[in-house]
């Protein structure tokens, strides 16, 4: 597969060559390589891409969930020239951000919130924040957990660059994390994670789980932070909403700026208020592009005129339907594979068996996965290598049974394997 797959895309595999002399393996953003090179894309309209050999492909990965408007949506191109016919960030405030925070802390129920460039970052400044309130300088993060490019936490003797003192939690495992939070309750100034694992393979937390943290937590007057840079887009107020269970503080990214860089962190008005700069003892928060008006802008559009709840319900009814399809087509053809996640975001897996944590795919093979993600880019069809797919408001339900019977056509030439 990955030699027919070379073999079709000579200008991909001369561009990755290029690209390999001036950054290393080619690459700038480790979760795009696949092998044996990756895709390399000329245009992008709707929900199609369109790579530099000519081949397009139905863009079922939606950005890993950034893509929520799909490419070249026209009210979101309009709101961004009207943001740039006003001139491209000021080096001061604007009504754009402030119509933007407006938005996000009611949509996500925070009392405050602020602005960063990215998720990660996002993830960062709540952590600070969290370490900063409680005076106490551990976090709790889930083993499998994703929560940024500078962010990796795992077992082990030195995760490579965490960038703070942790305790690994359990994922779903009430009874292991408890006591872990209970043993450290006097040094763990948060505990963090996403209600459903979004990288870490589309497996939800349950609600037992994360009611457990948030009492332990409140009790322990630990900061509890939902990183929903990935799950906001599965309920009108997020995930949490949707769970009914509030944390202390929310990190978003992703689709809620327009599709532009964006970032954002907020919650409880006590915390925040930590970062008020008429305080004589205020946490800094700098950034250039923290307001910058193309994001605020495009961001108060896409919010309050594309992604609104009825649209936000509608997507996810639709990824919903879609997860259904597949998981029956699986049942059918009595094959080891299982769509997990919620709503929108989709993730398949090679294997049938019970997925509750992370620990459950671990020992998953991914050749399977290789060749289904190569399989289904034959098709004209784009995933993430891993299984990962989000749908963005241009997939239709056409879309959607089309990739019912591109799986369908995989399981049939896979069959051997996937038994
Ligand atoms: N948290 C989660 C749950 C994510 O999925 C991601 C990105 N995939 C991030 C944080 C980091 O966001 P960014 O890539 O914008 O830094």
């Amino acid at each position: 597969a990955k030699a027919q797959f070379a073999a079709k895309r000579p200008k991909t595999h001369a561009m990755h060559k290029r690209a390999a002399h001036v950054m290393p393996g080619g690459n700038t953003r480790t979760v795009l390589f696949t092998a044996p090179f990756p895709l390399r894309v000329e245009t992008a309209s709707g929900s199609t891409i369109t790579d530099i050999d000519g081949h397009s492909y139905l863009d079922l990965l939606g950005e890993y969930s950034a893509g929520i408007y799909g490419h070249s949506h026209p009210r979101i191109l309009e709101a961004a020239r009207a943001a740039l016919d006003k001139g491209l960030n000021y080096g001061a405030h604007h009504e754009g951000e402030v119509k933007l925070a407006e938005v996000v802390t009611q949509r996500f129920n925070m009392d405050l919130v602020r602005f960063t460039n990215s998720g990660t970052e996002a993830n960062m400044m709540a952590l600070a924040a969290a370490r900063c309130f409680t005076g106490r300088s551990k976090i709790m993060p889930m083993a499998g957990g994703y929560h940024g490019g500078t962010l990796y936490f795992s077992h082990g003797a030195s995760p490579v660059n965490a960038p703070f003192d942790c305790v690994m939690g359990e994922y779903n495992d009430i009874e292991t994390t408890r006591k872990l939070i209970a043993d450290n309750a006097d040094q763990l100034a948060a505990v963090i994670l996403e209600p459903m694992l979004g990288g870490g393979g589309g497996i939800s937390a349950s609600p037992a789980f994360l009611a457990m943290l948030r009492a332990e937590t409140q009790t322990r007057g630990i900061v509890l932070i939902f990183d929903e840079v990935m799950t906001s887009r599965l309920h009108p107020g997020g995930l949490s909403a949707k769970v009914g269970i509030e944390p202390d503080l929310k990190t978003l990214g992703k689709y809620v700026g327009g599709g532009m860089s964006f970032g954002a962190f907020g919650g409880r008005a006590d915390i925040m208020a930590l970062f008020d700069p008429t305080s004589p003892t205020a946490l800094p928060h700098a950034g250039t592009f923290n307001n910058n008006t193309l994001t605020m802008n495009v961001g108060h559009v896409a919010m309050t005129e594309i992604y609104t709840p009825a649209a936000c319900a509608e997507l996810n009814a639709r990824g919903d339907r879609l997860r259904e399809k597949l998981n029956d087509l699986f049942m059918r053809y009595q094959v080891k594979m299982k769509a997990m996640g919620q709503g929108s975001m989709i993730v398949i897996h090679p294997t049938s068996g019970e997925i509750s944590t992370p620990h459950d795919i671990e020992d998953t093979d991914k050749r399977l996965r290789q060749l289904l993600f190569l399989d289904l880019l034959e098709q004209g069809i784009y995933i993430a290598e891993r299984g990962f797919m989000a749908l963005s408001l241009m997939v239709t339900d056409a879309d959607c049974d089309r990739v019912v019977r591109a799986v369908e056509d995989y399981v049939n030439r896979r069959r051997e394997l996937l038994v």
